[in-house]
């Protein structure tokens, strides 16, 4: 604390991101990022854009980008914002769109940055509690509100809430508005891009850091009404006007056209996700039913803390919340199937 710091400094906690510890060999599945990397053709557009254009700013509005995710998805430029990573996506929603006179309501488990936000911006907010099993229950945010957010799959839960209850979240909340946070959507979801047609207070907030591989490269980006898309674009030119890079937008692009490379690298994911729950059952997890990129395992006779501990003195790294309620889990990244097998092989050391 210093003297010199303004009251909003003083008064932050800001967000933990997960470790990246500099080991090699290490088997790092503690901050879900997507094993088999980035599409070659976004590294190759990304080799190519690295030239003496460099010294020119990029474009501002990344027209380029927000075509190719307009086609991608079915709608029109105008419905899509860019930004900086999802982060910096979702800040820009809390500041826009999300600041009103009543509170925002988000789930008490879910992605440990929007309370972070909440604090940045000033936003007050009400947790609502999920059901025992880790669901959200739609009914339960029917009520006065200046915004609802959540992920969907929920983090660190990986339980996926079906569109039919989105939509029932859409229609009970017209007056605020909703946004989904679909980071890892493509590992089992359905997305609710599909919906804006219909429901003009629903943002879309999704990244190319997971399903893409690109949690290095920084990008993310949001699909609404274009009402909704404008407070966006007025809060990033008044923030920062050139959020992506042109690397950034040259990746970004290759990736967002490279289907197959996508479609091939999200299904391994999923098929090793099923083998991972089949294997940590067996040794007698219970895993909460996943469709992200990650698992979320407890084992009732074992302590979390101490089971994270003990992979670690083995080289595998898995993400352990020191947090009411869920402490006792253990949020699990699917790697690659050798990845995974380490893992396994681990705790079975450990069991003894
Ligand atoms: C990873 C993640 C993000 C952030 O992604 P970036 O695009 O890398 O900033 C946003 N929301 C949730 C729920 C995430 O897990």
């Amino acid at each position: 604390m210093s003297r010199f710091w303004s009251d909003v400094v003083k008064g932050l906690t800001p967000y933990v991101p997960g470790e990246q510890p500099k080991l090699a060999n290490l088997v790092k599945l503690n901050t879900n990022e997507n094993p088999y990397g980035p599409s070659p053709r976004a590294l190759e557009a990304i080799r190519a854009a690295t030239d003496d254009s460099l010294k020119l700013y990029p474009d501002p509005n990344a027209d380029l980008l927000k075509r190719a995710i307009a086609a991608g998805h079915g709608v029109d430029a105008g419905n899509v914002f860019v930004g900086n990573g999802s982060d910096e996506v979702l800040a820009h929603a809390f500041l826009g769109l999300l600041r009103h006179r009543l509170p925002i309501l988000f789930p008490d488990i879910t992605y440990s940055f929007y309370p972070v936000y909440c604090g940045l911006y000033q936003v007050d907010y009400e947790t609502i509690p999920l059901l025992e099993d880790f669901s959200i229950r739609a009914a339960d945010y029917a009520k006065p509100n200046g915004g609802i957010i959540l992920p969907n799959p929920n983090a660190p839960t990986g339980r996926l809430l079906p569109l039919s209850e989105i939509e029932a979240l859409l229609q009970a909340n017209t007056d605020s508005v909703v946004v989904i946070d679909e980071a890892y959507v493509d590992f089992g979801g359905e997305s609710a891009i599909p919906l804006i047609a219909r429901h003009a207070n629903l943002l879309v907030v999704q990244t190319l850091s997971k399903s893409r591989s690109l949690a290095g490269l920084r990008v993310g980006f949001a699909v609404g009404h274009i009402e909704l898309i404008e407070a966006l674009e007025r809060v990033k030119n008044s923030f920062n006007s050139y959020p992506l890079d042109r690397l950034a937008i040259a990746g970004a692009v290759a990736a967002m056209e490279d289907h197959d490379w996508f479609e091939r690298t999200r299904k391994a994911v999923i098929t090793t996700r099923e083998k991972l729950v089949a294997d940590l059952a067996s040794l007698g997890f219970e895993i909460v039913p996943s469709a992200a990129n990650f698992v979320f395992a407890r084992h009732p006779r074992r302590d979390a803390a101490e089971t994270a501990q003990a992979l670690r003195e083995r080289s595998v790294i898995v993400r352990h919340f020191k947090m009411p309620r869920i402490d006792q889990y253990l949020r699990i990244t699917v790697g690659t199937d050798e990845q995974c097998a380490a893992l396994i092989a681990a705790l079975k050391e450990i069991a003894g």
